[in-house]
């Protein structure tokens, strides 16, 4: 291997390592370069030839929050069958599509893929019901928020190797994750390229498999979703493979994606191709935002407001969600009447941030099983104990 691929000052300029070149030569001047990073929390020295953000990537994926993600429900339950995605399939594709995206657009590949592993690992167990759960049991606590409980596990829950709290992530990722929950924090100036990419991925792959997923389970039906202009526009652009009818389920999951990957690379290429004087900074500061078309994007949320109406509220997942959310809160307010019954660190983090806060954390990094599990121990068989007495 020549040296070079080696060099293990990567900050020096004069001879850059193996991910600088590879960036100079594949990166379009407004992509976010890892030399631009303003570095971590607890500096350290640059990795032969990983990037900075090649680092955060592979850190969270070799969280523990990370692969508890399997474990989690992004829509529909595991007692539903196993075909469905999970939190962490989801994050998957995501990645994937977010990937797809930046590469055509010149982005950096490697923040964009550290960005998407990280955006849902602060889910907790049972989905948008467990959440809002979690939210209304500390209501006078801040609340509960996925997307700053992913800050809270990478910046001071996870525990690597070193002594210091955390994964230690560089200060771009951390942004990333950190807009998330501030959105509208400020108008004018749009988050990374990358960042936005992620966010469009993100929506992306959930409203497509969602249709997968729906169709898969029987709660809605092919010609329901035919009634959607984004679906007969999607179903148009595929007509090529019409000869398909027996796969029309995956034709359509297939078409409604490569649709709005495609026409979102389009109007970011256009968008673009004027600001390529500009700097990851400058192109912020010109309030650049990448989106799907107008045509597209409306289409779009008619299509989220009927997988809202027809599948998120969905009798048989309104009465699992139910179900779910009572459970959370009863596990809630058990471990705020004994703390005791709190892992050790857990207990000591109740020090420090107050027994509710922990309490929010210990349930909030819980798979769906083991939500389930630590319920039944604690509250069912505590329920028969007590009546046997
Ligand atoms: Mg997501």
């Amino acid at each position: 291997m020549p040296a070079q691929l080696f060099h293990s000052s990567g900050s020096n300029a004069a001879s850059p390592g193996a991910w600088q070149l590879r960036e100079q030569g594949l990166l379009a001047p407004y992509a976010f370069f890892a030399r631009q990073s303003s570095g971590r929390r607890y500096p350290e020295p640059l990795h032969p030839y990983r990037s900075p953000f090649q680092r955060d990537r592979d850190r969270v994926l070799h969280s523990a929050a990370f692969r508890r993600l399997s474990g989690k429900m992004q829509v529909f339950t595991g007692d539903m069958g196993d075909y469905h995605r999970t939190r962490l399939t989801h994050t998957n594709e995501v990645a994937s599509l977010a990937r797809t995206i930046g590469r055509c657009l010149r982005l950096n590949e490697d923040l964009i893929e550290a960005l998407a592993l990280l955006h849902d690992i602060g889910h907790p167990p049972f989905g948008h019901c467990g959440e809002d759960a979690l939210d209304e049991c500390l209501a006078n606590f801040e609340g509960f928020s996925h997307n700053r409980f992913a800050l809270e596990l990478v910046e001071e829950i996870e525990q690597r190797y070193t002594p210091t709290a955390g994964l230690n992530l560089t200060d771009e990722v951390l942004a990333g994750q950190r807009h998330r929950i501030h959105k509208t924090a400020d108008p004018h100036l749009p988050p990374l390229l990358e960042v936005q990419v992620v966010d469009a991925a993100d929506s992306i792959a959930y409203d497509a498999h969602d249709v997968d997923d729906a169709l898969k389970l029987g709660l809605l039906t092919f010609p329901q979703v035919q009634s959607l202009a984004l679906v007969r526009r999607a179903l148009d652009s595929a007509n090529g493979h019409a000869a398909h009818r027996h796969n029309e389920r995956q034709l359509l999951v297939h078409a409604l994606i490569d649709l709005q990957i495609d026409d979102f690379i389009t109007v970011s290429h256009h968008r673009l191709a004027d600001a390529l004087s500009l700097d990851a900074q400058a192109v912020r500061e010109v309030g650049m935002r990448l989106q799907l078309s107008a045509a597209v994007e409306a289409e779009k949320q008619e299509l989220e407001a009927f997988l809202f109406e027809r599948v998120y509220r969905h009798p048989r997942l309104m009465e699992i969600r139910q179900l779910a959310a009572t459970r959370v809160k009863q596990l809630f307010f058990f471990f705020a009447a004994h703390p005791e019954r709190l892992p050790p660190r857990f207990q000591m983090r109740a020090e420090r941030f107050g027994i509710h806060r922990s309490i929010g954390q210990y349930i909030g990094g819980m798979t769906d099983r083991f939500c389930e599990e630590t319920y039944i121990q604690m509250i069912e068989l505590g329920r028969e104990q007590a009546e046997d007495w």
